[in-house]
């Protein structure tokens, strides 16, 4: 019998409508990739299993549409993530500039106990285009200001869209295991035990 534990862990997409938030999701948990371009209406979620340094976590990625922004929904949305993926497309300058607005929306809505410890990975996605309007120095540039990590990927030719997740998932096990967000209930951090994973979120 498996000694692994099983624990949940709630990853959200963010970033501006038409970057390939859905489509990046489609390829980490269907393992499939369409160019038909389908609106994101709400919110949805899918979940994939994935082992990580020996844990096995359930990964429940939450994909929005960027018609959510500055409206109530997100307070709702973004609770209780572990982990923000903030999406650009390296053919869009304009996508890129916009990180800074939906990390900032995150922090407002979501309110991590600690915005500056929070998993938060930047994603360049379309690298399997040619029309670059971003380069991976300036993205690179802004991240190490921000203390986030960054990565190049393409949904369509499934490039580092599996080693996204798992580093999101390796950030979000080390910073629990940190108890950075669960100062005040130490006990509830059950890594070492197995014990299901509700406890694992953030409270506030
Ligand atoms: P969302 O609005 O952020 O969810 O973006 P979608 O996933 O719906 O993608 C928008 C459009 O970009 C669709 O036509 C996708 O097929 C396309 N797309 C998404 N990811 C990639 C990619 O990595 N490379 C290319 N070339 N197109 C992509
Ligand atoms: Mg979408």
């Amino acid at each position: 019998m498996s000694t692994r534990k099983r624990n949940q862990l709630k990853m959200i997409l963010l970033g501006n409508s038409g970057v390939g938030k859905s489509s990046l999701m489609n390829q980490f948990v269907n393992k499939r990739y369409t160019n038909l371009y389908r609106a994101t209406i709400g919110a949805d979620f899918l979940t994939r299993d994935l082992t990580v340094d020996d844990n096995l976590v359930t990964v429940q990625v939450w994909d929005t549409a960027g018609t959510e922004r500055f409206q109530s929904l997100g307070s709702i949305l973004y609770r209780n993530t572990d982990c923000c993926l903030l999406v650009y497309d390296v053919t869009s300058a304009d996508s890129f500039r916009a990180l800074e607005g939906w990390r900032q929306e995150f922090v407002l809505q979501g309110s991590p106990r600690d915005p500056d410890t929070f998993p938060f990975l930047v994603l360049g996605n379309k690298t399997d285009l040619d029309n670059r309007e971003v380069s991976r120095k300036l993205a690179e540039d802004w991240c190490r200001t921000h203390k986030m990590e960054h990565f190049e990927t393409s949904a369509k030719e499934a490039r580092n869209v599996e080693e996204v997740f798992r580093s999101g998932v390796r950030a979000t096990l080390n910073q629990l295991k940190g108890k950075d967000r669960y100062v005040e209930h130490p006990d509830q951090v059950q890594l070492q035990t197995g014990k299901p994973s509700r406890e694992w979120y953030c409270t506030c």
